[in-house]
């Protein structure tokens, strides 16, 4: 049977960060270094398909600390925990090895920076992420005020518009963003923040290289699950910067073939806590219907990588 052709553009750089790259090997090193069962507050990284791997390894996920026993260590996740989280664990005497992507942890430092010099904290974030809730943990309650949109600024009530700092949370909208810091500076012409805003290289490469290969496709998949916040900007991303249908796959059962039915030209990219098996999953799929060719449009290099926690490191 004769397939029909079709032209697949893959985005670069897509995929894995290296702050998950760093989560992942933490768990798979302590569990090594421990022995099974090492527990994981929260999903790792926001996928099933690598959650499932690590529990095959011996991970158990929990969601709060008071689950895990006190003899077992337990890993916080890569989007970082509230204050209270480690020291709770050290109270406990627990073993514990702090998984936060350095640039969360660095967004951490610089909202406990702001409020040591005076300043109220903003936060520009989405309200209930695990990241949004570890940062605005970073301060006692009540102290770190969240907006999630342009409108939020218009009614937040500060202390003191002349003594304020905001951050933000890592994967977020680029361009959404843009104009969510544009209003924070209107309101509050002294506001102190960061020289752009806190979105990592790798939410901002992602979104960029989607945005290169949008307005060339018929349509778009990414690959990533339904709570990570990164692959959801990218859906949002592609379908903005004028392709007319952008969804997220988790993976290739999820493609909805009818909907694809008669197009020539397809984009895929995948968040950066999604496997490149599971891309490959997909192409896979493709090529299966279609005459596949994949061309790659890659828009920047990546070569970030993070150490693992020297504990990690050091013999048993
Ligand atoms: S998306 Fe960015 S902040 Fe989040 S883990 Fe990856 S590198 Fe770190």
């Amino acid at each position: 049977m004769n397939k029909p052709p079709l032209t697949l553009y893959l985005a670069a750089p897509r995929g894995f960060c290296a702050g998950v790259d760093r989560a992942i090997k933490i768990v798979e090193m302590a569990i090594e270094k421990w022995g099974a069962p090492v527990y994981v507050r929260h999903e790792i990284v926001h996928n099933k398909f690598v959650v499932d791997s690590l529990r095959d390894l011996g991970a158990v996920f929990v969601e709060e600390l008071d689950e895990c026993p006190d003899d077992r260590p337990v890993i916080f996740s890569a989007h970082g925990v509230p204050k209270a989280v480690p020291a709770a664990a050290a109270k406990r005497e627990m073993i514990y090895v702090d998984a936060t992507c350095p640039l969360v942890s660095k967004v951490h430092i610089e909202a406990q920076r702001h409020a040591d010099n005076g300043l109220q904290m903003i936060m520009i974030g989405h309200a209930g992420h695990p990241e949004t809730v570890g940062t605005m943990g970073q301060l006692p309650d009540g102290e770190v005020l969240l907006v999630e949109t342009v409108e939020d600024v218009a009614t937040v009530q500060v202390r003191d518009p002349e003594q304020l700092a905001f951050v933000t949370q890592t994967t977020l909208s680029v361009d959404d963003t843009i104009d969510i810091v544009a209003a924070l500076n209107a309101r509050f012409p002294k506001i102190v923040g960061p020289h752009k805003e806190d979105i990592c290289y790798a939410t901002t490469n992602r979104q960029e290289s989607v945005k290169a290969i949008a307005p060339k496709c018929d349509a778009i998949l990414v690959v990533g699950a339904p709570n990570s916040s990164n692959s959801k900007r990218l859906v949002e991303v592609g379908a903005r910067a004028g392709c007319a249908y952008s969804q997220l796959v988790q993976r290739a059962t999820d493609i909805d073939w009818r909907a694809l039915d008669g197009i020539k030209t397809m984009g895929i990219t995948a968040g950066a806590s999604a496997p490149e098996v599971l891309i490959n999953e997909v192409i896979d799929a493709f090529r299966d219907k279609y005459d596949v060719t994949v061309e790659l449009v890659e828009t920047a290099k990546e070569n970030v990588e993070f150490k693992v926690p020297r504990v990690l490191r050091e013999p048993a």
